[in-house]
Formats: structure tokens, C-alpha cells, sequence
């Protein structure tokens, strides 16, 4: 994802990717120690295993498990960065698939490939459908794919949100609501190069683009996207070109559940796999930590010890509540 109102930001990461640039360059606006004082990327995979003890019992999170959630973000750290196209990618992939047909969900892959700056690359995306009752789907979203940056391995960014849908899948497919829910696991939400329309959220375009040409398009009632939702400190500011009705969903919710402290009433914005489905039409919100204050974001920084199975808990009880209300609807 980036940010609208950052514009700066965006020639920082072209500069940060370029092969010289690492050392010392600036990702967000913090300043970034860069790659020479970073321990090789095997220190960083088997870094001691942090702490779940901040997780609530699911109990009080409707059901929702933080620490499985958080064996999610670690097992998708351990295979390394996933770009897209990347052989690491199928290992996660194969991960993604094998969990869902564990919790019996119903699971449609679409591979597909994209036209990049890097060539062309093969993706997939990965989408849960739980059947409902009347016509209308509610959809969730999520990008697993890690933006390529050397020794980057996304824990929050990539990781969470989908750690996040695994659990909320398991959960929720052995349900049937009122309307179906469909779970879009997308590749290649991060730019290959530098962020822009041609690239960037290429899985997402490729979904709704489908859905599009098939009809079905106009059945999704919302789509509740998740980027960057683990962060231990992290803060969620309500996304400005995100759909208002379903921005006050979200927020009334994790007001009415006790999380005001975290889902605060300031605004900020940026681009991610969102934009995809509201440029045709669909009501939609991004649901989105404060990533340019976390002080990680897309450095090599994003580690699982960044990550905190409680803030993995909040935001699964928080969407589980969503659905619901979006359910009685
Ligand atoms: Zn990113």
C-alpha cells in the first residue's frame, strides 16, 4: 500500500530499492539503519520465539484465537521474503491451501500472470466462499504477498492480515449466514518496483476485473479489506478514501467492544487492494494500521517480534462483529 498524502514517500522507496541505496535510506520518513547493520536474513528467520502472552482467551474475542493467529504470522515468516513470483510464494501458497481445506472451506485458486517492471510474473489469488441463504456476498480481503526488498519479510505487512483471514476462515466456513462470505487471499499487492496504477494491486484488479466480466461484481455488498493489522503499538486511523458507511461500521464496532483506545478518530489515507473493488463501485474500507508511524514498514524491520497476538485478537473480533452486523442486514 501507500499513501496519498505522502507523494515523497514513493521516490524514498524507488531510491531504497535501487541496489546501491539501501544503506541509509529513507523508507518512511524514520530514518531506516539500512542493510549493513542488519543481521543476515537466517539470524532474523530464527530469532527466539516471541511472546503470545498478551493474548486474550478467544472467549472474550468471539471466538477468535490471537495465538493461532500469531503461529500464522510466524509460519509465514519462516519461509522467507515471498514476492511474487518468488519459489518462496508457492510455499506459502501451498500453506495458505492446506490450513483452508483443514478448517473444511470451499477454495477456488485463480493463477494467473502479470505484466511487471520485473517481466512477467507468475501470481495466484486464493479465495474462501462460504454459500448464504439470499443473493449477496460480503467479501474480506487480504495481500500475502511481501514486497521485494532485500532481507524483507513483511511480518505485519502481508503476514498479519492474512494470519488474520486464516483464522477468521476457520471460524466462519463451517457457518452459513444469511449472505455468503468470501475470503480473497491476493498476490501482488505490492508494487514490483515503484507504486502506481500498473503496479501495484495486481491480484486485487484481477479479481474484480473478473467479477466483473462474470456479473458477479454487483453481488458484493462490502468488502472489508485488512493491511498491516498485527503491529504491537499499533493505532488505526480511518482510511479517507475508504466507503464512509462501512468506515463507521468498523469504528462503531470496535467503540461498542472497547477498542477505542486503538480505533481512533483521526483520518488518513492510502492506496491498497481497496481501490480495486471502490473504482467499480463496491462499497469497501481498508482496514489499516498506522504504518507511517510504526517505524518498520517496509524495512527490514517488520519482524515477528513487531507483531502482537492481542492486536491480531482485536481486529479478528472486530471484523467477526462486522460480518454479523453486515449479516442482520
Ligand atoms: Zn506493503
Amino acid at each position: 500500500m501507500t499513501s496519498f498524502s505522502k507523494l515523497f514517500l514513493r521516490a524514498a522507496a524507488v531510491l531504497c530499492i535501487l541496489p546501491t541505496g539501501l544503506t541509509g535510506c529513507k523508507a518512511n520518513g524514520h530514518e531506516s539503519p539500512g542493510t549493513a547493520s542488519q543481521p543476515p536474513l537466517a539470524n532474523v528467520a530464527t530469532a527466539p520465539p516471541q511472546t503470545t502472552d498478551d493474548a486474550p482467551p478467544s472467549e472474550k474475542t468471539g471466538g477468535f484465537d490471537g495465538k493461532r493467529a500469531f503461529a500464522h504470522v510466524a509460519k509465514q515468516v519462516s519461509f522467507g521474503p515471498h514476492p511474487s513470483g518468488s519459489p518462496a510464494i508457492a510455499q506459502v501458497q501451498e500453506y495458505l491451501l492446506s490450513e483452508l481445506k483443514s478448517y473444511g472451506c470451499t477454495v477456488e485458486t485463480d493463477a494467473f500472470s502479470s505484466d511487471t517492471p520485473a517481466g512477467r510474473l507468475p501470481m495466484k489469488n486464493i479465495v474462501v466462499k462460504i454459500p448464504g441463504e439470499k443473493p449477496g456476498v460480503i467479501l474480506l480481503g487480504t495481500h500475502y504477498d511481501t514486497k521485494k526488498l532485500d532481507n524483507f519479510v513483511g511480518a505485519d505487512d502481508g503476514g498479519s492480515s492474512t494470519a488474520l483471514m486464516l483464522e477468521l476462515a476457520r471460524l466462519l466456513c463451517p457457518q452459513h449466514g444469511k449472505y455468503a462470505v468470501w475470503i480473497a487471499f491476493f498476490d501482488g499487492e505490492e508494487a514490483v518496483k515503484a507504486w502506481s496504477e500498473s503496479d501495484s494491486r495486481y491480484g486485487s484488479r484481477q479479481m474484480a476485473a473478473r467479477l466483473s466480466t462474470s456479473g458477479d461484481l454487483k453481488k458484493i455488498k462490502a468488502f472489508l479489506l485488512a493491511d498491516i493489522v498485527g503491529g504491537r503499538n499499533a493505532r488505526f486511523l480511518r482510511e479517507s478514501s475508504s466507503t464512509p458507511a462501512l468506515v463507521d461500521l468498523i469504528w462503531n464496532t470496535s467503540a461498542k467492544l472497547g477498542y477505542s483506545n486503538i480505533f481512533l478518530n483521526e483520518a488518513t489515507s492510502a492506496e491498497d487492494d481497496h481501490d480495486s473493488f471502490l473504482k467499480r463501485g463496491v462499497p469497501s474500507v481498508d482496514v489499516i494500521g498506522d504504518f507511517l508511524n510504526n517505524g518498520y514498514w517496509h524495512t527490514p524491520q517488520d519482524t515477528l517480534d513487531k507483531i502482537s497476538a492481542k492486536t491480531l485478537a482485536i481486529n479478528g473480533h472486530v471484523f467477526l462483529e462486522s460480518v454479523k452486523q453486515l449479516q442482520s442486514k
